[in-house]
């Protein structure tokens, strides 16, 4: 058999992507799409109005009907993007424009000022978020733009929003939300993270991770189009007459599929997934302490625990595909290909390594 003809995933063992097996209609979508180029909206109108659509659609996720936005390649575009919003605005303002992150910001962040050239500072945390008092002292004139976490990569963990948006607001900055993993959870619990809780002026939010949605379908979204044309770069060649995304031809598979899981899903399905999930974070959180591991507890569906290194290594050598913390913790990300036959699955696996080698916790 050809290579490219093999199974491309088995999705049975992955315990720590942010990424999941496509709803069955995005896969579709995904497919029918694939050779269309919303990069060239003169050429491919169908993709070009999904497009509109798609955004359409995560306005009604992020509490903002009207919002403007784009369909990214992914949290990481949409991240460098909403940098460089802030930076372009207040171009002719600063000398050298600060971004000022919480610790736990996604390493996009870094990339986004290098690319840039602005300067990002980073802020502690105490208990897993944003500490607000070392936001502020990190503020200061040449501020463009503060970011708080809504989903943290590695505990999925909310910042205080409408308190960091304060702050921006204190100086004339824009406050930015990273919610890439989270958006498609955070509807259905009691956090303040949305552009109708507090006077954010960007977004993240990626289809192509819990919005079920096919590899690539991130988000970028602006409370206003005057946000996004800070972005505009002319296009002599194409029917239409300027660009505010960083790619030039991109995935029309990645806007289709998005379009087709937000209808699928949107709300009633993201909300029963949620449940679910939690619920099984909470489950194997309880499992995990009865063993003995120190566990974060699990705020959205994301588990760390501490486990010895000889355990893990074990683990992969069994196919578990399991990732650490930044802390050495292994963190298991409850997507929704991971259901609870297969967390006892794994939780047996605990157990049949502890009998079999007799590790030491
Ligand atoms: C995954 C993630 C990103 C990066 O998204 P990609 O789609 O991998 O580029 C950014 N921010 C957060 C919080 C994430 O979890």
């Amino acid at each position: 058999m050809q290579r490219v003809e093999r199974n491309p995933q088995d999705f049975g063992r992955v315990l720590s992507s942010m990424c999941t097996r496509p709803h069955p209609a995005a896969r579709d979508a995904a497919e029918r799409f694939l050779a269309t180029n919303p990069g060239d909206p003169g050429t491919y109108e169908t993709v070009a109005s999904l497009e509109r659509r798609a955004v359409d659609l995560l306005g009604g996720v992020v509490g903002l009907p009207d919002v403007a936005g784009y369909v990214a390649s992914g949290g990481t575009e949409a991240n460098i993007q909403a940098v460089r919003i802030a930076r372009n605005r207040f171009e002719t303002d600063t000398r050298t424009p600060n971004v000022v992150v919480p610790q736990h910001a996604h390493f996009s962040f870094w990339k986004a000022a290098d690319v840039l050239g602005v300067e990002l500072r980073t802020a502690p945390l105490s208990d897993y978020t944003a500490n607000l008092e070392a936001v502020k002292e990190q503020i200061d004139e040449d501020t463009v733009a503060v970011v708080g976490v809504a989903g943290s990569t590695e505990y999925g963990r909310v910042d205080d929003i409408p308190a960091l948006a304060d702050l921006a607001d204190d100086v004339g900055a824009l406050c930015h939300v990273d919610a890439a993993w989270g958006g498609f959870v955070l509807p259905f619990t009691s956090f303040d993270w949305n552009f109708a809780s507090a006077d954010i002026d960007t977004m993240t939010i990626d289809p192509h991770k819990l919005g079920q949605a096919a590899v690539p379908a991130g988000g970028l979204l602006a409370r206003g189009p005057e946000l996004l044309d800070e972005l505009a770069i002319d296009t002599p060649y194409l029917e239409s007459t300027s660009q505010v995304t960083l790619t030039g031809t991109r995935s029309g598979a990645g806007v289709a599929s998005a379009v087709a899981a937000m209808e699928a899903l949107w709300p009633d399905g993201y909300r029963e997934q949620y449940y679910e999930s939690q619920a099984d974070a909470e489950w194997l959180t309880a499992k995990l302490r009865a063993r003995g591991f120190d566990v974060v507890p699990p705020v959205l569906p994301i588990v760390a625990a501490d486990m010895p290194d000889r355990l893990m290594d074990t683990l992969r050598d069994r196919g578990w595909r399991l990732s650490r913390t930044g802390r050495d913790e292994a963190r298991v990300v409850l997507m929704p290909h991971v259901d609870r036959a297969m967390l006892r699955e794994f939780v047996d696996d605990i157990d049949e390594v502890f009998a079999e080698f007799d590790i030491g916790r």
